[in-house]
């Protein structure tokens, strides 16, 4: 039997002969990083790919957020979502912010728009929601909140790469938008990210940001950061940009594959691609009843884990729950009950390109059982 270990995610990696002659060309010019050749050419080519009109990369999609927040000059308290990864809060932590968190929506997993308006407060001067699992966030109702009070929105895009509505890229909504270029995301750099903005004025201010603050020589103009990405990773990203489009084309078959066999599993629910929306199929999130199923999700994970399947619980426990934030008086269970039921019953499944039929099927016989 075949019995290998299936993981969650496995790197999109470029074609090794091709990274060799990049990295002889970087060699030569002897200019490994500070906004060389190709962290120019990789720029160029994201925001051509993204439909987006200005962009900066960072060196991960952490330092992004937490720049975003100096750069709009966000205090107080910020609305976010508790459904993430850890990152999405900590950047607030690490401005000195107070994180707010609303409870989400059951249907996509992102912050509900419709609870945001009654944890705004005197103190409050932006909301940080996630389209998480790039789902696309309620955008305009957001938007619209933030307008009638006076808000910023920065998303958290780092799993939104590539996401479009009705033809026009997800990355363009908000003042700014953030992604990760992790190993372990759609598009990767190893480590990696971007900050996609409107204007180029706060590029330039971006720009100088992730350099120290340095606007020249001998000026700083501001505590700025390092978080410049380097040559190497710049050219790994150019080449991988090429086959991202295969890339999500091969996750889109397993989630045809993986949708086609589970939907008639009594007690696991899965998401259904929404109308109009160009998705990237970074996760495939499923979620069990565990009465209907007849087992817990843990079972079902630790059982799956038993036999070499490695799902993920992302994003359980949720980010409220963790030390750093349980004490917070908008994280308690009564504030975020849809938040706790997802985080209780969601398992993602293996996903990435390449991901063979007979391990598809393995894990799909794992579940029916
Ligand atoms: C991956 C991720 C990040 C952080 O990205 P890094 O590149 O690992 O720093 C932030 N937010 C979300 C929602 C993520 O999934």
């Amino acid at each position: 039997m075949d019995n290998n270990i299936i993981t969650v995610t496995s790197p999109l990696l470029p074609d090794l002969k091709e990274f060799e002659k990049y990295l002889e060309d970087i060699w030569n010019r002897k200019w490994i990083t500070n906004n060389g050749y190709y962290h120019q050419q990789l720029e160029k080519a994201l925001a051509e790919y993204l439909k987006v009109p200005y962009i900066s990369l960072f060196t991960n999609g952490t330092l992004p957020l937490i720049t975003a927040l100096q750069a709009l000059r966000i205090t107080g308290e910020v609305i976010t979502t508790p459904y993430s990864f850890v990152a999405t809060t900590h950047s607030l932590w690490w401005n000195g912010i107070k994180p707010v968190f609303v409870d989400i929506e059951p249907e996509t997993g992102n912050i509900d728009p419709a609870k945001i308006e009654a944890a705004i407060t005197p103190k409050t001067t932006a909301i940080m929601p996630v389209h998480v699992y790039g789902k696309p966030c309620k955008t305009q109702e957001i938007q619209d909140i933030a307008d009638k009070y006076g808000l910023k929105v920065i998303y958290d895009a780092a799993h939104a790469f590539g996401v479009e509505v009705d033809g026009k890229s997800i990355l363009n909504e908000g003042d700014i938008s953030t992604l990760s270029f992790h190993a372990t995301k759609v598009f990767n750099t190893v480590e990696g990210g971007a900050m996609v903005m409107h204007d180029e004025k706060t590029k330039k201010r971006i720009d100088y940001l992730k350099n120290f603050g340095f606007a020249g020589e001998t000026e700083v103009i501001a505590p700025g950061i390092n978080s410049k990405m380097d040559e190497i990773r710049a050219a790994y990203g150019i080449i991988n940009l090429k086959q991202v489009d295969a890339a999500i084309e091969s996750r889109r078959q397993t989630a045809i594959k993986y949708r086609n066999a589970l939907r008639n599993v009594d007690g696991i629910t899965f998401f259904d691609d929404m109308p109009g929306v160009k998705h990237n199929y970074s996760y495939f999130p499923i979620f069990v009843d565990a009465e209907k199923y007849g087992m817990t999700r843990d079972e079902l994970y630790f059982k799956m884990k038993e036999r070499n399947v490695l799902g993920r619980r992302y994003f359980y426990p949720l980010i409220s729950d963790f030390s750093t934030y349980r004490n917070l008086p908008s994280a308690t269970k009564g504030n975020l009950p849809n938040a706790h039921k997802m985080a209780d019953s969601v398992i993602c499944l293996p996903m990435y390109a390449g991901l063979r039929d007979e391990d598809v099927e393995r894990v799909v016989e794992l579940i029916e059982k």
